[in-house]
C-alpha cells in the first residue's frame, strides 16, 4: 500500500516523501480514507503507530480542498477555527502542533497551539491573526473560549487524542463543556490506546455512526517491544538501574517513577553514579520540562526520569530503552509507557524493576496483556529471601511453607541464572 493509493493530495504526498515515510502505517491505511470522506472514526491505536498523521493528513486535505462549512459571514467574537484537536498534555499538544506544521508545509492553512503553563498573550495574538486548526489542552482551550478569544461554533472536524488518558486525568467535565460549544453536525475522530467501559461510553456519546479502526488487538502492547522483568529488592533498584545502564552501555533511557519526588531522587542518585540524568514532572515549569526533553533528545543527558503524567505524549525518535523503575498503579499505563519505545518499526526494550510488593501490579499487567512477561533474576541482585518471607507472613500465608518455596526458587534461579519464562 502506498500513500498515493490513499487518495492524498499531491502537496501532502510531497511532504511525506520529504519526511522519508516510505509507506503508510496500518492506522494510516485504515483511517485516512475514512477521514477523507468525512466519516467519524473510532481508532484503537497507541502512540508510535503513526496515529498523528492518520488524523492530521486528512484534516489538512479537507481544509485545503473544501470551502468552509459555515460561511464566515457576520463577524463573531473570537477566532473561528475549522478543526480542533484536544490532547491530554502540553507536550503532546506541542508535538501534534509540530506535526501539523510539518505536514501542512505546502498549504496556506494556519495552525496554532494553546496549552497551560505558558503565556496567554502569545496564544491570543496567534488566535487574533486567524487560525484554521487549533491544537489545545482542555483547560487552556476553555480559558480562551470563556473570554471569547476563540469560538468553537464553526468546528468541522474535532479530534480527541489519547481519550483514555483524558479520562484518567479527570478531563471529562472539560470535554463535555467543549462538546457543548461545537456544532452537532461535525466530523469526530476519536483516538485511544485502550478501551475501558468509560472510554467506550465517552466514544459513543460523541461519535455519530463511527467506523472502527483497530491496528493492534485491544490492550495489546506493541510487538516490536522486547519486555523483561527483573525482580529486585526495592532499596537496590537505583543501584541495579545504574549497573544496567553502565554495564550494558544504554545510551538513551526513559525511566518511569510513580512519584514526582521519586523522579527527582532517582535523577540525583544516577548523577552520583556518574550517569547524566534529568527528571521531568508536573512540579517543573513548562520551560524546564522542554529543556530537559531537548537535552535528552540531543543526547546531552543519558537518562530522562519521568512520571506518567509528565511523560504523556513524548515523541522521541528511536528510543531504545524504557525502564519501569516503579510499576504503574494502572495496568493501562504500562502499555502507554512501553509505547515510547519500539516506535515506527524499530525494536525497543521495556525493562521492569519489580520489588515484591509490586507483584500484584505485574499480575494486573499480565492480565491486561493476556500474556506472561519473561522474568530474570540478575546475579548479585536476587531478591533477599528474608524479605520474601516477611511479605509472605504479611499476606497471611504459612511462613514456613513460603520460606521453603522461595529459598528453593532462589536456589534454582541462582543455579541456572537463566531467563525464566513462567
Ligand atoms: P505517532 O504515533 O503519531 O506518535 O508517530 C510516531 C512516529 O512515527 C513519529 O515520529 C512519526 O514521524 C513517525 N511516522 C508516522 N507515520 C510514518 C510512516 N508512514 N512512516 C514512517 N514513520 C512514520
Amino acid at each position: 500500500m502506498s500513500f498515493e493509493t490513499l487518495g492524498l493530495h499531491p502537496k501532502l504526498l510531497q511532504v511525506v516523501t520529504e519526511l522519508g515515510y516510505e509507506q503508510p502505517t496500518d492506522v494510516q491505511v485504515q483511517a485516512i480514507p475514512l477521514a477523507l470522506v468525512g466519516d467519524d472514526v473510532m481508532a484503537g491505536a497507541q502512540t508510535g503507530t503513526g496515529k498523528t498523521a492518520a488524523f492530521a493528513l486528512p484534516i489538512l486535505q479537507r481544509l485545503m480542498t473544501l470551502p468552509p462549512l459555515v460561511e464566515q459571514g457576520a463577524p463573531q467574537q473570537g477566532a473561528k477555527i475549522r478543526a480542533l484537536v484536544i490532547t491530554p498534555t502540553r507536550e503532546l499538544a506541542q508535538q501534534v502542533f509540530d506535526s501539523f506544521i510539518a505536514y501542512g508545509k505546502y498549504s496556506d492553512l494556519k495552525v496554532a497551539v494553546a496549552y497551560g503553563g505558558t503565556s496567554m498573550n502569545v496564544q491570543i495574538k496567534a488566535l487574533r491573526a486567524g487560525v484554521d486548526i487549533l491544537i489545545a489542552t482542555p483547560g487552556r482551550l476553555l480559558d480562551h473560549v470563556f473570554v471569547g478569544n476563540v469560538s468553537l461554533a464553526n468546528v468541522e472536524t474535532f479530534v480527541l487524542d489519547e481519550a483514555d488518558r483524558m479520562l484518567d486525568m479527570g478531563f471529562i467535565i472539560d470535554i463535555n463543556r467543549i462538546m457543548k460549544r461545537m456544532p452537532a453536525k461535525r466530523q469526530t475522530l476519536f483516538f485511544s490506546a485502550t478501551f475501558s467501559k468509560q472510554v467506550k461510553k465517552l466514544a459513543f456519546s460523541i461519535l455519530t455512526d463511527p467506523k472502527m479502526v483497530e491496528v493492534t488487538p485491544e490492550n495489546i502492547a506493541a510487538d516490536t517491544v522486547q519486555q523483561m522483568v527483573y525482580p529486585v529488592d526495592k532499596k537496590r533498584k537505583s543501584e541495579l538501574l545504574a549497573y544496567l545502564i553502565g554495564s550494558r552501555n544504554w545510551q538513551q533511557v526513559l525511566v518511569f517513577t510513580k512519584t514526582k519526588q521519586g523522579s527527582d531522587e532517582l535523577a540525583k542518585s544516577l548523577g552520583l553514579d556518574g550517569i547524566k540524568a534529568v527528571s521531568i514532572n508536573g512540579d517543573k515549569s513548562q520551560g524546564a520540562r522542554q529543556r530537559a526533553l531537548d537535552d535528552f533528545k540531543a543526547g546531552k543527558v543519558r537518562v530522562l526520569v519521568a512520571t506518567d503524567v509528565a511523560a504523556r505524549g513524548l515523541d522521541i525518535q528511536q528510543l531504545e530503552y524504557v525502564v519501569n523503575f516503579d510499576l504503574p498503579f494502572n495496568a493501562e499505563d504500562y502499555v502507554h509507557r512501553i509505547g515510547r519505545t519500539g516506535r515506527a518499526g524499530n525494536i525497543g526494550h521495556a525493562i521492569t524493576l519489580m520489588s515484591l510488593d509490586e507483584e500484584w501490579a505485574l499480575k494486573a499487567i499480565e492480565e491486561l496483556l493476556n500474556t506472561r512477561l519473561p522474568q530474570q533474576w540478575l546475579e548479585g541482585y536476587e531478591p533477599d529471601p528474608s524479605l520474601i518471607e516477611t511479605v509472605s507472613v504479611h499476606r497471611g500465608a504459612s511462613a514456613e511453607k513460603r520460606r521453603a518455596k522461595s529459598k528453593s526458587k532462589i536456589h534454582q534461579n541462582r543455579g541456572k541464572n537463566a531467563q525464566r519464562r513462567r
